[in-house]
């Protein structure tokens, strides 16, 4: 039985992939500070015997028992409003972070994947982004410390492999959705929806025409295991190129959740990304992966993840001055 250790297991993207690879016959060893995290997202696993779990942030020595053959690292905060409010863990998890579980890696003869992102694109002046775009990054910007850390990151993985022969992968994440993700977590789907479900307006930042390309998790989650267990070092796009104006998003989502309310427009946030759309072309070719699921059917089973959760949930506000803030 192979071991695989899974930072932010208790995450939107961890648990997904805490459950798929226990499915695929592996022993997971889940890892989570709890943070942003919830343990709720794995409850499920705990009565496994081929499940642990350990509460611990790995910016800090991390240490494991016995052999190890993969880590994933997907530990961070993920979204704009959340790293703006924890900016030191996020440079931390994405850097030292990074740093220890790569001496892991070296020490175990383990295999690493190493979750990076479309923001180390920036504000792309490359349309779609492909893996050799440099990227158009801020570094003192509001979304600096998350970018910087990822670039970061990055550097630190391909510089473990030259230099220490480590087996590494670096899969670029771009805009994902589906259960689990946090109600309140800041980012445009759950905002949207929640707004929906609470009968508020929804709020679109700047004039709606900036866009993204959102991937349901299910086919990121397959994207990611063929890159694991593929032999490519450099990095990897991984989303769905189906690009949309955050505009044309709110009145998906207000068809969807059929919704009274009407779109309300606030400032851009500082650095707000233009445009993102994923070329998929290397994952295509690499890895013979494309995503399958279109949005509307993501949508809707995420949306009725949503409706499923308990009221608190949706009344829950984690971030207080959530506008100032965003726009520090
Ligand atoms: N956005 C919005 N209304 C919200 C939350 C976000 O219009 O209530 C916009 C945001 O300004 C950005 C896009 O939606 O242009 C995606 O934002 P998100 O926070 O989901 O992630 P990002 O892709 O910017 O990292």
């Amino acid at each position: 039985m192979k071991t695989i250790l899974i930072t932010g297991a208790a995450g939107f993207l961890g648990s997904h992939l805490c459950d798929r690879f226990i499915r695929e016959g592996f022993r997971v060893i889940g890892m989570d500070n709890l943070i942003t995290g919830d343990l709720k997202n794995i409850e499920h696993l705990f009565q496994l015997p081929e499940f642990e779990f350990y509460r611990h942030d790995v910016s800090k020595f991390v240490h494991v028992t016995g052999k190890l053959d993969y880590i994933l690292h997907f530990a961070s905060p993920a979204s704009p409003i959340d790293y703006l409010k924890i900016p030191i863990q996020t440079l931390k998890v994405g850097s030292l972070g990074t740093h220890n579980l790569l001496g892991l890696a070296r020490s175990k003869g383990a295999t690493i994947l190493v979750a990076s992102t479309s923001e180390v694109y920036g504000d792309p002046t490359v349309h779609p982004q492909t893996e050799d775009y440099w990227g158009n990054v801020n570094p003192v910007g509001p979304r600096g410390v998350y970018d910087e850390a990822k670039r970061f990151q990055e550097a630190m993985t391909m510089a473990y492999h030259t230099y220490h022969g480590v087996d590494t992968r670096i899969i670029r994440i771009f805009n994902t959705y589906g259960p689990r993700m946090r109600l309140n977590d800041g980012r445009v789907l759950p905002a949207f929806i929640g707004q929906a479900l609470r009968g508020e307006d929804l709020t679109v930042f700047g004039d709606g025409h900036q866009t993204r390309s959102f991937c349901y998790v299910d086919d990121l989650i397959e994207g990611i295991y063929r890159l694991l267990l593929s032999n490519y070092h450099r990095p990897v796009n991984i989303g769905n190129p189906d690009e949309i104006t955050i505009g044309e998003f709110a009145e998906e989502i207000i068809k969807l959740t059929g919704t009274e309310q009407k779109v309300v427009y606030k400032p851009l946030p500082k650095d707000d990304p233009m445009q993102r759309q994923p070329d998929i072309t290397k994952a295509r070719e690499l890895l013979d992966w494309e995503p399958k699921v279109n949005r509307a059917d993501g949508l809707k089973i995420t949306y009725d993840y949503f409706r499923s959760l308990p009221q608190e949930q949706l009344y829950k506000k984690e971030h207080k001055n959530f506008e100032e803030f965003i726009r520090k």
